[in-house]
């Protein structure tokens, strides 16, 4: 997908959390740009709007470009602290594909082998971590570095439907062993989970780590009233292939129960929305 990229100075780029986020322990949140180029038919972020720290273009063009913090260096350099557990990030991928020419990570990064958080987690779905490895294994050194690598489905022909722009799974696990190779600390994060087949969606997870294993269904109104939920893009998808029972929440709650005994049986935890989330900051 053809994608813009924008600078721009901000005035923050580390947020005291809220809501999901602050349940699950995290104490900040860092963003490194608005808007995501991976442009998931289903990302809640546009959803938030103005509560998403989003310019209405952002909202109604979401994927199409992305305007990164050109003063995130800085502003870190002033805001970070040790007892922080920092969570990068919930309303962008830090490896979307603007990130490769951006090269804002790198930089960042530096400036967290300065001043290292008590814990840092990057929540991700992008291969182009690995061209970072070198300082992600540096800081795995000073502080509790985690990478929560999202794992969505195990059918490709899923993952070219709903988020396109993004990595084949595949390519995931490999990056995923990748990281643990290393020697930095990953999760198979499913989330959200999209159509799969759930019990070697969790095989898969479960060949790919040794934690536990954190998930997500879909967010949908009917089991969450208020704030980010999914783009309708999502649900002109699933009425279109006929996935929408995917979107109702008593079948999400049987998916996550069939994915729970399979972890469960292999002697670790499933965890869904905060609980699942807190074992990033344990
Ligand atoms: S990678 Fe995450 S933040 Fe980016 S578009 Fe997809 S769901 Fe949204």
């Amino acid at each position: 997908m053809p994608f813009e990229v924008f600078h721009a100075e901000s005035k923050s780029v580390l947020s005291t959390t809220t809501g999901f986020i602050a349940q699950a322990g995290f104490t900040h949140s860092l963003t490194p740009a608005r808007n995501c180029t991976f442009g998931c038919s289903y990302c809640y972020v546009p959803t938030m709007g103005i509560y998403g720290g989003l310019k209405p273009d952002d909202w109604k063009h979401w994927g199409q470009f992305t305007t990164f913090k050109s003063n995130a260096p800085e502003l870190l350099r002033r805001q970070l602290r040790a007892g922080q557990v920092i969570y990068c990030s919930p309303v962008v991928d830090p490896y979307q594909p603007a990130e490769e020419s951006a090269e804002m990570m790198p930089r960042i990064l530096d400036e967290l082998l300065a001043r290292p958080p008590r814990i840092f987690v990057i929540q991700t779905r992008g291969s182009l971590i690995l061209r970072d490895l070198d300082k992600l294994v540096a800081l795995a050194r000073l502080t509790a570095l985690r990478v929560s690598f999202s794992i969505t489905t195990n059918r490709e022909e899923i993952r070219k439907l709903y988020e396109p722009h993004c990595s084949p799974i595949h390519q995931r696990i490999e990056v995923i062993h990748r990281l643990r190779e290393a020697g930095i600390d990953t999760f198979a994060t499913l989330a959200p989970l999209l159509p799969c087949d759930p019990e070697e969606l969790a095989g898969l997870a479960l060949e790919a780590t040794e934690r536990d294993i954190v998930g997500d269904a879909l967010h949908v109104r009917s089991a969450k009233p208020n704030g980010a939920t999914t783009r309708e893009v999502a649900f002109a998808i699933s009425e279109h292939h006929d996935y929408s029972v995917w979107l109702d929440s008593d079948f999400q709650a049987e998916v996550a129960a069939r994915i729970g005994r399979v972890v469960n049986k292999a002697g670790r935890r499933f965890g869904t929305g905060p609980e699942g989330f807190r074992w990033l900051t344990q």
